[in-house]
Formats: structure tokens, C-alpha cells, sequence
């Protein structure tokens, strides 16, 4: 929950707003752009929905549970906004896209629908619910987001989000994404670099460029730009110290860009890179435009030029038609890259994709062993590999106490382990050298050595 941070408001005006924010950190960045808007007009953040004015739920549509969850949050609000007629309930983002206009039938007293491309104009959308009344439906997919960022609301002043582009061509035969957030969409370098720079002034050392389909990024700008340049010009930022990137499509992307990684010192040595499956057959239903071969063969050439490269992968399991050979192509090919960490879902069909048109014809039981495989699979593969750092020395770029013991610090290195170790708070925002003395499946623990 995005509501939760502590931002200075300008002026101490009646207006008040809990925001909500689910699914990914494109969404979490949209929720940190749009307080930073609302704030400039005098909102206040508030934690409870009974001491709001406004009531926001940012959403997402990627699988059902979560559009469950929101519906139910809407539906607990009947009451309140009976007893409260004035308060303004809204729906953010992905769902609102998807299910525009059905929500206020499904829900009548929400009074905003506003989809993924037009929360800059939320500020407009409220006062237009506030002298005009309810039902105000903002859902044109050809908007071009354009938010001037307040760039001292950030909840996190040494680390930042920057969307460079939104939207997605690919139309992989599970996914609603291109459906919810629309046609590729690219910022240019030179927005981009003025964001970023204002960003460092602010303090901010490590910035992490998104995108639905990253390495994509560029098509459709003048002069055949690419990830590559972007990457190039935001690494001669004075003050900066590290830049990541996310998601990135195998079938996008290019050893052009690997060699630009290797180049330039500030790009992290970490690349997510979703498979979703090791089965050919499999891949084709899914129309992910690769072989698994492809896969293997790119991760060999990537690992081949910066030899400490970490790959981290999504699957699902129980794609329609997928046989237990079809899953065993996906436990080899996990064996074989030895993923850094993996996130594992279970099929579930999102009506107006292609493959809702599928038979789902896994039965559960199975889609969730296959689940349960590949979690453990991979937990031992990240054991093993996390225990060939023991007695090493790496970088970590420290972000703050750790969540799990708020005595010690937590931090990442350049290849994306998470790093706990004793030390005290002005670390914070630096670099240090830790040397790693134990591990788990999941993190890192050492001992400082060296501010760096
Ligand atoms: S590339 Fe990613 S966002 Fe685009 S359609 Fe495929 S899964 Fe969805």
C-alpha cells in the first residue's frame, strides 16, 4: 500500500485521499506519480478510508484474484458512501480500462472510472466529480501519459522508479496487458534524462527504467533508437550510481544490447527475462515468438560477456494442452539456466484474451504440482547458487533496515542478491563491501568491510 508514505503536503486544505495499489511496479510508480499530483493540489494522505474525502484503488487485471479483491474492497464501501454521500470512491488503472462503464453497474456509488492512460488528469477528473457529480468515466487508450513529476514526493529518496515506455505490441496469447495498457508507447531520451537528472539532484543514486516490454523501448521514436542509447546517455549522469532495467521479452532482445551492458559500468549485471515455459509446443500457444533453444542459446552469449550475469524468469504452469512432457521441458530448461529466482504461476484464463478461447483443460491438482516442483526446484537451485558466494566480497548498494531484523541493514548487489548486514544508519544511500559469511535460498548475509 502506497498510502502509507509520509509526504509534506503544500497547504493544510479539507481535502484528504487514501490511495490503494495492486499489482505490479508500474502500477505502484503510476500511485506515486498521481499522490504527487494530488498533493500539489493541497490532498493530504490519509491510512483509513473512514478519514478520506477520496477513495482510490489503483488495480490490476493480470489474474482474477486480484480484480476479486478490489471488487470486494468496493463493495465494503456501500455503506460508507451511503452515510457519506460526498466522500468520491474511484477505480485506477488496469480493471478500470478493462471493465469501464461495468463497474458503475456492477457498483453503483463508485463515481470514478479512469483508466491507465489518464490518471495525469486526475486532479481535473475529481473537481469534475465535485461541481458536476458522479460517474465520470476517463478510459481513452490513446492518451499519451504525460505527468510532470514532483520529484521530491517520492517515498524512497535514494532509489526511483522511471517509466520510459508503456503499453505492449507483443499480444502473447495469456496476457491482458496490451489489452488494459494499450499499444507500445516510448518516451524520449530527452525526457527521460531531464526526469533522471532531476531525480539525482534530489538524491537519488539508483534508478530502475520500466517498461511492460523494455528492450523494445524506442519504436515508433525518430532515428531508430533503442534500449541501448537510453541506457548510454543516463549512464554519463553525474551522481548516479546504478541503473536496472524491467521486463525484458527474449524474443526483443538483442546482443546489440548485452554488449552495451558490458560497457557501460553503470548498468547492473542482472537481466529479468521471463521464459514462461521450456515446451516449444507450448511457447507457440502462447505466441511468445521464441524456442526454448533461443533461450538457452541467448543466456549462454549474455553469460559469455559479463560472466556474473543473474537471470531471473517467470513461468506458468498448466497452460492449456500442456502436457507432463511439455513440463518437463520447463524443469530441464530451469536446470539448465539456473534462474536467480523465478516467479511460478498457475494458469488462469483472462476473458478477451486468445488463449481464453483455449479449452483450460489442466485439471488443478495438476497445475498446482507443477507449481509446487518448480518453487522447490528453483529454491534449490538459488540455495546452491547463493552458497558459491560464501567468503566472497561483493558491492551493496544499501536501502534501508532490513524488514525481517530492523537492527541490521538490508541492501542489493549490482546482480540483485538482497544483502543483510550489521551497520548504522548513515549508510543508507551508499555503497559498501560486505563480505558474505551464510546464505539462504533468498539473501545474503555478511559483514561490512568497506564504504565505498
Ligand atoms: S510481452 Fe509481456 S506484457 Fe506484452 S503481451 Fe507478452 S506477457 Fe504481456
Amino acid at each position: 500500500m502506497i498510502n502509507s508514505v509520509n509526504f509534506i503536503h503544500k497547504d493544510h486544505q479539507y481535502k484528504s485521499v487514501f490511495f490503494e495499489t495492486f499489482g505490479c511496479q508500474m502500477n505502484k510508480l503510476d500511485a506515486e506519480l498521481s499522490l504527487g499530483l494530488l498533493q500539489e493540489e493541497g490532498y493530504r494522505i490519509v491510512d483509513k478510508v473512514d478519514e478520506a474525502d477520496v477513495i482510490l484503488f489503483n488495480t490490476c487485471s493480470v489474474r482474477q484474484h486480484a480484480e476479486d479483491k478490489v471488487y470486494s474492497h468496493l463493495g465494503a464501501l456501500k455503506i460508507l458512501k451511503k452515510n457519506h454521500p460526498d466522500v468520491i470512491v474511484g477505480v485506477l488503472g488496469c480493471m478500470a480500462q478493462k471493465d469501464g462503464e461495468a463497474i458503475f453497474k456492477r457498483m453503483p456509488h463508485v463515481d470514478l472510472v479512469c483508466g491507465t492512460r489518464m490518471f495525469s488528469q486526475l486532479p481535473e477528473l475529481l473537481l469534475k466529480i465535485r461541481n458536476h457529480g458522479s460517474h465520470v468515466l476517463a478510459i481513452d487508450e490513446n492518451q499519451i501519459v504525460n505527468v510532470k513529476r514532483v520529484v521530491t514526493y517520492r517515498p524512497n529518496i535514494y532509489q526511483a522508479f522511471v517509466t520510459v515506455m508503456r503499453g505492449c505490441d507483443n499480444f502473447c496469447s495469456y496476457c491482458i496487458v496490451p489489452y488494459v495498457r494499450g499499444r507500445e508507447i516510448s518516451r524520449t531520451i530527452a525526457d527521460i534524462k531531464e526526469e533522471a537528472q532531476a531525480l539525482v539532484l534530489n538524491g537519488c543514486k539508483e534508478i530502475t527504467l520500466l517498461g511492460q516490454n523494455i528492450n523494445s523501448y524506442g519504436k515508433g521514436l525518430d532515428g531508430n533508437i533503442t534500449l541501448g542509447d537510453l541506457l548510454s546517455e543516463l549512464n554519463d549522469l553525474a551522481g548516479l550510481e546504478r541503473i536496472r532495467f524491467v521486463t525484458s521479452h527474449p524474443a526483443d532482445m538483442s546482443r546489440d544490447l548485452i554488449r552495451t551492458m558490458c560497457r557501460l559500468e553503470k548498468v547492473c549485471e542482472h537481466l529479468h527475462m521471463p521464459a514462461q515455459s521450456g515446451s516449444d509446443d507450448v511457447l507457440k500457444k502462447m505466441r511468445r515468438g521464441y524456442t526454448a533453444g533461443y533461450y538457452r542459446e541467448f543466456v549462454r552469449y549474455a553469460r559469455e560477456l559479463i560472466p556474473h550475469l543473474t537471470v531471473a524468469s517467470d513461468f506458468i504452469v498448466g497452460f492449456p494442452g500442456e502436457t507432463e512432457e511439455d513440463f518437463q521441458e520447463t524443469v530441464r530448461l530451469m536446470e539448465d539456466i539456473r534462474f536467480q529466482n523465478c516467479f511460478i504461476f498457475k494458469y488462469s484464463p483472462r476473458t478477451g484474451t486468445k488463449a481464453a478461447e483455449l479449452k483450460d483443460d489442466v485439471p488443478d491438482e495438476a497445475k498446482r504440482a507443477r507449481n509446487i516442483k518448480l518453487l522447490e526446484l528453483q529454491k534449490h537451485i538459488s540455495l546452491e547458487e547463493n552458497k558459491k558466494i560464501v567468503g566472497k566480497e561483493v558491492q551493496v548498494f544499501v536501502e534501508g533496515a532490513s524488514k525481517s531484523d530492523p537492527n541490521r541493514l538490508s541492501g542489493r548487489t549490482r546482480q540483485n542478491h538482497i544483502v543483510v548486514f550489521n551497520g548504522s544508519q548513515e549508510l543508507v544511500g551508499k555503497l559498501v563491501g560486505v563480505v558474505i559469511h551464510e546464505v539462504t535460498d533468498l539473501t545474503l548475509f555478511g559483514k561490512l568491510t568497506s564504504c565505498l
